[in-house]
């Protein structure tokens, strides 16, 4: 394919939305529509036999074809099923996630009139390493050419910083810069601190609540709502699933009007009769304060990771949909003695970002990044072994959480009986020293030793964490002067087999109201 013709997009695969864009002629990110006009599309999609349909279209008949819609795959990234089978049968993730991913490419293929280069991911800066690689195997299903996987936070900085409010066009920072990016959307909330020096982007550390975003508000304004009409002699209309989804739904509705407005009315129409609830911005602040309040503890949290003071962060940068509600600027201004910046178009940032670092990277000379992006991990990567002693398990931490990547570190392990064939290791990631609350990312197996080995021949394992927060590990035999050969079995994940085998039946799956095209 001619590099020339070719253009590479940046993508905000979201949790509920899903956005893309492209970086025109003048140097500036452009969302691309899809073909109903919209630039989000719903990360939704509705299995058929051999067709699948995704966006707008699946989420109008979710609620008639339950068993073959699927939603909210982003959170069940990393792990080998999404969480229902759909039409009876169980989904990797990323083979889900792969669909919206090939409608975007199609999509984008379509309007850009163009075959596509590559195109940069991005995923929140808490995705693991499995979640990564999830995301990664998706975009390579999609038929896309994955240049890298990067974090949102990363991207709306990067975005935000080239409208001209900090970064010169080559993706340079001015000045130092320690950004604090406070991202809180539907159902998470994320806080990254980042350093800006030059063209090095570093992230310093990384925090948030997996469970606190807007989804939580719309639940507070319904029970405030429901709890008014209980007192008044009415049902608790909570208890019936489809009263509790529309509440939720009018809930959401008020919500945004009180970003903008002062008051409005919370109307529902109950069997016929319709009750009509004035609410003011007051009211919906003061029943969701706390849970603002507790963004704050993160953000002290983060800080402290990162060794930083909050008085040394030059600016806040809000992103997410949540953040219009003027309650959350008002409160990170008034305890943080910083400028707090919202950015602006929060719903296209992140994809505007990702394209432009795609951009940047594929203008850039061979070899030579134009920007460096340094990450943290944000989880501690071990082993779990026995210990000798009590013979319970215990996790041999080798890199620690929110420690800079790319890094290498090795252990030592060494070989139990003589004549060994191979040495095994389970990585595991997060949770505690017991191995309490770990993810298993899998196994290592150093085989094919050479013939003969004395028992207790060290064997060391190093772990690499790339840039992009992907693993690799590799084994050496010291004392032999030989690497030795190292296969990881991942418990999560499609194996470069199932990869190709879920290709081969992706190729039967037709997106509807698109054609396809040769994968770029
Ligand atoms: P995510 O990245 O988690 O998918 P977003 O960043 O797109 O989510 O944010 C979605 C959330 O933002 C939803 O809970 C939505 O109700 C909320 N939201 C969107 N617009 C507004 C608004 N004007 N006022 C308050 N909340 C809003
Ligand atoms: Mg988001």
């Amino acid at each position: 394919m001619e590099d020339d013709h070719a253009v590479p997009i940046g993508i905000d695969l979201g949790t509920t939305l899903s956005v893309m864009a492209y970086v025109n002629e003048h140097g500036e990110p452009i969302t691309i529509p899809n073909t109903e006009g919209d630039l989000l599309t719903p990360s939704a999609v509705l299995f058929d036999v051999d067709t699948v349909t995704v966006g707008k279209e699946a989420l109008k008949a979710a609620a008639l074809e339950p068993d073959s819609f699927a939603a909210f795959v982003k959170r069940d990234m990393g792990k080998p099923f999404y969480h229902r089978p759909i039409r009876g049968k169980p989904l990797p993730p990323e083979v889900i996630q792969s669909l919206i991913l090939r409608k975007l490419r199609l999509e984008a293929e379509l309007a850009l009139k163009r075959p596509l280069r590559g195109a940069v991911v991005t995923v929140p800066a808490y995705f693991n390493e499995p979640r990564r690689k999830a995301t990664q195997d998706a975009g390579v299903l999609a038929g896309l050419n994955v240049l890298d996987i990067i974090n949102e936070p990363t991207a709306a900085a990067i975005a935000y910083g080239l409208k001209g409010a900090f970064l010169n066009p080559d993706g340079s920072a001015r000045r130092p810069e320690r950004i604090l990016v406070y991202d809180l959307g539907g159902g998470t909330f994320d806080v990254t601190l980042m350093q800006i020096e030059g063209r090095l982007y570093r992230t310093l550390a990384t925090g948030g609540d997996v469970h606190l975003g807007g989804l939580d508000f719309d639940r507070r304004l319904v029970d405030f709502v429901v709890g008014k009409y209980v007192a008044a002699g009415g049902a608790d209309l909570r208890r019936d699933a489809g009263h509790f989804h529309r509440l939720l739904r009018e809930a959401e509705d008020v919500k945004r009007t009180l970003s903008s407005r002062e008051q409005t009315h919370f109307t529902y129409d109950f069997g016929g009769h319709a009750f009509r609830l004035p609410i003011t911005r007051a009211e919906f602040e003061s029943l969701i304060e706390d849970l603002i309040a507790r963004t704050l503890f993160t953000i002290r949290s983060v800080c402290r990771a990162a060794q930083v003071n909050p008085s040394e962060v030059t600016r806040v940068l809000l992103v997410g949909g949540s953040t219009r509600i003027p309650l959350v600027a008002r409160t990170l201004q008034q305890s943080l003695n910083v400028p707090v910046e919202r950015v602006p178009n929060t719903d296209e940032i992140v994809a505007h970002g990702a394209a432009l670092y795609a951009n940047l990277l594929t203008h850039s000379p061979k070899g030579k990044p134009p920007i460096t992006i340094q990450n943290v991990n944000s989880h501690a990567l071990g082993v779990l072994g026995t210990e000798k002693a009590t013979g319970r398990p215990r996790v041999a931490v080798i890199i620690p959480a929110n420690t800079p990547l790319p890094v290498t570190r090795g252990k030592r392990f060494s070989t139990e009986r003589e004549g060994q064939h191979s040495v095994r290791a389970r990585i595991v990631e997060g949770g505690d020293r017991t191995g309490k609350n770990a993810t298993q990312i899998g196994e290592c197996v150093v085989r094919d030793l050479p013939q003969g080995l004395p028992k207790d021949t060290p064997v060391e394992v190093f772990f690499s964490y790339g840039t992009n927060g992907r693993l690799t590990v590799r084994a050496r035999l010291p004392e032999q002067n030989r690497e030795a050969v190292l296969t990881i079995r991942r418990d999560t994940g499609l194996d470069d087999q199932a990869r190709q085998q879920w290709a081969e039946r992706l190729k039967l799956l037709r997106i509807a109201g698109l054609e396809d095209t040769e994968p770029a």
